[in-house]
């Protein structure tokens, strides 16, 4: 119920920034939108970096879980699971999903979109649309900022759910038609991401991560991202 308000404020919240946006067209638009997207593949790529190499909390099971050897539809593994994840914080929960996911990459393609966005939507997308409503109102902002910022939330909003869509085979005409113009990344270009687990952590349309692979790599260099990290430790 609280799910469906937060995607109806959402939506709301989102048609009014595309009025905000409209009162002032521009050819500024163009460029400032795929500044939008670009922002946000750059954002799927430093939340993906920093889950992936955050250590999972310890003393929970986790390391069981990420480890189970056994089927996943066992009674034995779903109360593990249930009695692990009653015990973390939303925040702690992603970081163990983004682990889990690299053994097990389909299960994020075989989730609902709503499971998958979500949680997006209520911590990120609707306070910042929201912001930026308050700031069309009190600010006489340029159409093509508007629009850029609400490109950015589009592609911030879908970010796990273009995630999904490069491990799922069947996937609705527009990803298809938008991996064709590069709007969106290819299966086969997220598959050297899995490969190593060091590179290409954006997900959305990939143009971000020639700029976040040296990151990554100073990042690791330093010791800040420590491969410890990559799997739940006990
Ligand atoms: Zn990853
Ligand atoms: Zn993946």
């Amino acid at each position: 119920m609280l799910m469906r308000l937060a995607i109806f404020a959402l939506i709301l919240s989102g048609l009014a920034n595309l009025g905000f946006a409209a009162r002032d067209p521009s050819l500024w638009m163009i460029p400032a939108l795929l500044a939008g997207w670009y922002a946000a593949d750059m954002l799927s790529g430093m939340v993906h970096m920093l889950m992936d190499y955050h250590p999972a909390r310890l003393g929970v099971g986790l390391d069981r879980l990420y480890f189970y050897p056994g089927s996943r539809e066992s009674d034995e593994y779903q109360g593990m699971f249930r009695a692990s994840m009653a015990r973390l914080n939303p925040f702690e929960r992603l970081v163990y999903d983004f682990k889990n996911h690299h053994p097990r990459p389909d299960a994020l393609g075989r989730r609902t979109t709503l499971r998958q966005i979500g949680s997006t939507i209520v911590a990120g997308s609707l306070p910042v649309s929201l912001l930026l409503n308050a700031a069309c109102l009190v600010w006489p902002l340029p159409g093509w900022a508007v629009a850029g910022v609400l490109n950015f939330l589009v592609g911030g909003t879908f970010a796990q759910y273009f995630h999904g869509t490069l491990h799922r085979a069947d996937n609705p005409w527009i990803i298809n038609a938008m991996r064709k113009v590069g709007l969106l990344m290819t299966p086969a270009a997220h598959q050297l991401h899995h490969d190593t687990l060091r590179r290409d952590f954006a997900t959305n349309s990939g143009w971000s991560n020639a700029v976040l692979n040296p990151v990554f790599r100073l990042a690791r260099r330093r010791g800040w991202l420590t491969d410890a990290g990559l799997e739940p430790q006990g």
